[in-house]
């Protein structure tokens, strides 16, 4: 016998529906169907499984949920993270102007991987926007192959993750998603 954590009363009824891939979710207008998403706390995979209080009416369980998948993909994990991603670059570029126009002579040199990644190591005074600052330019003049390579020189460095996020938007992206699923259930949207 189970008591309800909200009531105490006993007349809570466990109910299981072996659904297999035939759920569907629907959320913020959205609809997808497949396996039971295992982290909306009501079972997971083959099977809806909840406990329901037939007293008070409440589900049995750990409430609030932690932000799940389906809020993700309904609320669209790439536009936001992205204008979040493009912000931060602006600024880096804009706070360093002396990188951008130094990385933009060397990138037109036939060493332009060593001369920048030299530049950048004595020019950085250790601070990793001014590192990305001149990475992101390299990008921004459509030259993606050099651009990683002089990351590449900056792997062993203790500041390469921080570096990765900002050049990077792929590592950015699970950071910023988290920050901006945050934001919107906070702001109950
Ligand atoms: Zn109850």
């Amino acid at each position: 016998m189970i008591n309800c954590q909200r009531c105490d009363s006993t007349r809570v009824v466990s109910l299981a529906a072996h659904c297999n891939d035939l759920c569907v979710v629907t959320y913020a207008g959205k609809h997808s169907e497949g396996y039971v998403p295992s982290d909306l706390g009501v079972g997971g995979g083959d099977d809806v499984e909840i406990d329901v209080c037939l007293n008070c009416g409440q589900l049995q369980g750990t409430w609030p949920r932690p932000v799940t998948n389906t809020e993700r993909k309904a609320h669209g994990d790439v536009t936001s993270g992205r204008t979040l991603f493009l912000q931060k670059q602006k600024s880096v570029l804009e706070n360093n102007p002396d990188v951008v126009a130094e990385v933009k002579r060397l990138a037109t040199q036939d060493n332009a991987v060593f001369a920048i990644a030299g530049y950048l190591v004595e020019n950085s005074f250790n601070d990793p926007e001014r590192v990305a600052a001149g990475i992101i330019a390299v990008q921004r003049m459509k030259l993606p192959i050099v651009a990683e390579a002089v990351l590449d020189k900056f792997y062993d460095w203790d500041q390469y993750q921080f570096l990765e996020r900002v050049v990077d938007y792929d590592e950015f992206k699970d950071y910023a998603e988290d920050l901006e699923m945050d934001q919107i259930i906070a702001a109950g949207a």
